[in-house]
């Protein structure tokens, strides 16, 4: 499988159409965009639908964005659209003998031993010798209850690393990690490798909760010849408590921010401020300025804690 698609690099904002974005998704898709204008790359968009869809909600986020001076280069892609895609990479790992079948529960995985220096949550590799008959077996045992096997990449089950502009060199263990489940749908692992090659993206931006899942994705890349992007993982928004932010810690969203009276320059006021920024002069008021003044040598690499208004 070839990585490159012609032209310059690309970034891309990969948001999950769940719901509507937060404003600490909004402040990482804007971070994006403002990189790929700063270092001429393409901004891309893409769909991840795979799993956990709200319909409306893909239109509604690229709404926002647009509303906020952002839109696409390319028309999105969509993942739902390309299983043929994912189908085809798990098939070139297949033929190389990186591919097995896992008929473990999520409880299986967590009862088994796990193995020596394993970090917790690995796969303890019950699956990865067994011969034709066990194999028989524990097909017939799934199909049963209505299921299908997982398929596992066969990994040397060892720390990988890769360098972060932000966050220096961030190391994990690469176990055999899941690429299509047992439900049938491609992982998120496989399909944001697979995408971001077939896409030409060359610099991933986005954030560092994902920090954790990048060495295998450098590792997945490799294997199917694809070049491993430069990696941007930006800090994130939390809650006054320092907890991820949701929903109901109020008003998040954009729509929701608008109705308490936040206008567009509202937005970038607050993300120079939550970047660190707010002392690199003027105020940002729209996309262009957070553009010029997203300094990425400079901004605040602590999360940004939000606050949302009180109701009007
Ligand atoms: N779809 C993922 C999310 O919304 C992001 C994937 C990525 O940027 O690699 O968390």
């Amino acid at each position: 499988m070839t990585g490159s698609a012609a032209g310059p690099g690309a970034g891309r904002f990969a948001p999950s159409p769940s719901g509507d974005l937060h404003i600490g998704n909004i402040r990482s898709g804007l971070l994006t965009y403002a990189r790929a204008r700063q270092t001429g790359r393409r901004f891309l968009w893409r769909i991840e639908d795979l799993d956990r869809v709200r319909p409306g909600s893909a239109e509604s986020q690229l709404a926002v964005f647009a509303e906020l001076g952002v839109r696409p280069d390319e028309e999105p892609l969509v993942q739902s659209e390309r299983l043929e895609v994912y189908a085809r990479a798990v098939e070139v790992l297949d033929e190389a003998g990186l591919v097995y079948e896992c008929y473990c529960s999520r409880k299986d995985i967590a009862q088994a031993p796990s193995a020596p220096h394993a970090p917790p949550g690995a796969y303890p590799g019950t699956c990865r010798n067994l011969g034709a008959g066990e194999r028989d077996e524990q097909r017939r045992r799934l199909a049963a209850n209505g299921r299908q096997p997982a398929l596992r990449l066969r990994t040397d089950n060892r720390e990988h690393h890769v360098d972060d502009v932000i966050l220096g060199r961030v190391g994990a263990v690469v176990d055999d990690f899941v690429l299509r489940r047992g439900d049938g749908v491609f992982a998120y692992n496989l399909t944001v490798v697979v995408d971001d090659g077939a896409s030409g993206v060359d610099e991933v931006v986005r954030g560092d909760d994902l920090a954790s899942s990048a060495p295998r994705q450098a590792y997945l890349a490799r294997l199917l010849g694809i070049r491993e992007p430069e990696w941007v993982h930006v800090p994130l928004v939390l809650n006054s408590e320092r907890k991820r932010l949701a929903k109901r810690d109020g008003a998040v969203t954009y729509q929701q921010l608008c109705a308490q009276g936040w206008t567009r320059a509202d937005i970038f006021a607050w993300m120079q401020r939550s970047l660190g920024l707010a002392e690199a002069g003027t105020e940002w008021t729209d996309i262009d300025a957070m553009v010029a003044g997203a300094d990425f040598d400079r901004l605040d690499r602590a999360p940004a804690i939000f606050v949302p208004p009180e109701p009007a």
